[in-house]
């Protein structure tokens, strides 16, 4: 990121109170931290380390501070859940409506993968991924929706899709199609709740600089041969796929439901 210009951010979600979930590195941290400084309070979920969460929950009150939200960085937690433990994910809503009195922001941001060729993906394998990504997306969702509808405002969702939503991933059956519900769940309940303002949105990264790309990531050659399959020629830093996610949170984006915002270097462009 350093060598592109450095841009003013806003204070958008002055106010707001989101939970994150998968929030301990990647770009669910990166969102924490982009929501925190954009003034909301941030709940960090995490199903592993403890200390990754907590390093997240540093960078946000730091960030919360900085831009002067200093109420705000007092507030933000993090939260131990596994999203795919339906009893868990429930519980961590309720902990942290039973904490704010409150949530206005719902992201669906943890993910994983496996790979290996269809035939001989295991159903236990193709169950645990669906488990995560949808089920755990949707259960969260329906606790938060049932939220929106006790209160006037509404709320909002934005789910962490990919441009596997659309582009298909060959060895990775499961995540694709985990990622094609997600964007269908994203329409459809946005549609279901679109005149009881809930908005309900996703973003669709295309490469990013993440743990998950770790089998590419630090090799250059590997680097290399995925970033010459992306248009704009590089991967993409968490940094610029969180800022997708504030707009979306934001009522700049009052008027937009329904909807994928890809970013992705125009990879989508292309295909695979
Ligand atoms: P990452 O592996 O760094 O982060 C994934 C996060 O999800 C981690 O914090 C992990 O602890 C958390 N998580 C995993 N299982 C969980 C569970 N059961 N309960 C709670 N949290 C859990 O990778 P990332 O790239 O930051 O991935 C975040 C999201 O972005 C995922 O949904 C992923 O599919 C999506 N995505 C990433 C890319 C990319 O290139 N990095 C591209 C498209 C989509």
């Amino acid at each position: 990121m350093s060598d592109r210009p450095a841009t003013t951010i806003p204070s958008r979600l002055s106010g707001r109170h989101a939970l994150i979930t998968g929030a301990s590195r990647g770009i669910g941290s990166a969102v924490a931290v982009r929501y925190a400084t954009e003034g909301a309070v941030v709940a960090i979920n995490y199903s592993g380390s403890e200390g990754a969460a907590k390093e997240t929950l540093d960078r946000a009150r730091d960030a919360s501070g900085k831009a002067g939200f200093t109420e705000a960085a007092s507030r933000h937690r993090i939260i131990q859940a596994d999203v795919g433990d339906e009893r868990a994910a429930l519980a961590m809503v309720d902990d942290v409506l039973t904490d704010w009195g409150r949530l206005d922001i719902l992201v669906n941001n943890a993910g994983i993968q496996s790979e290996a060729e269809s035939h001989a993906y295991t159903i236990a394998e193709f169950r645990r991924i669906l488990n995560v990504n949808l089920t755990g997306a949707l259960v969260c969702s329906q606790a938060a929706i049932r939220h929106f509808l006790s209160r006037p405002g509404g709320g909002t969702i934005v789910n962490c899709s990919s441009v596997h939503q659309m582009i298909p991933k060959p060895g990775f059956i499961a995540y694709s199609i985990s990622k094609g519900g997600l964007g269908n769940m994203t329409r459809t309940l946005a549609l279901e709740y679109a005149d009881k303002g809930i908005r309900v949105n996703a973003v669709a990264p295309g490469a990013i600089l993440t743990d998950i790309n770790n089998a590419w990531r630090n090799d250059d050659d590997a680097r290399e041969g995925v970033e010459s399959h992306i248009p704009m020629g590089r991967a993409g830093d968490p940094a610029e796929i969180a800022s997708v996610f504030a707009f979306l949170a934001s009522d700049d984006a009052s008027y937009i439901t329904g909807q994928t915002i890809y970013a992705c270097g125009g990879l989508t462009l292309f295909g695979d």
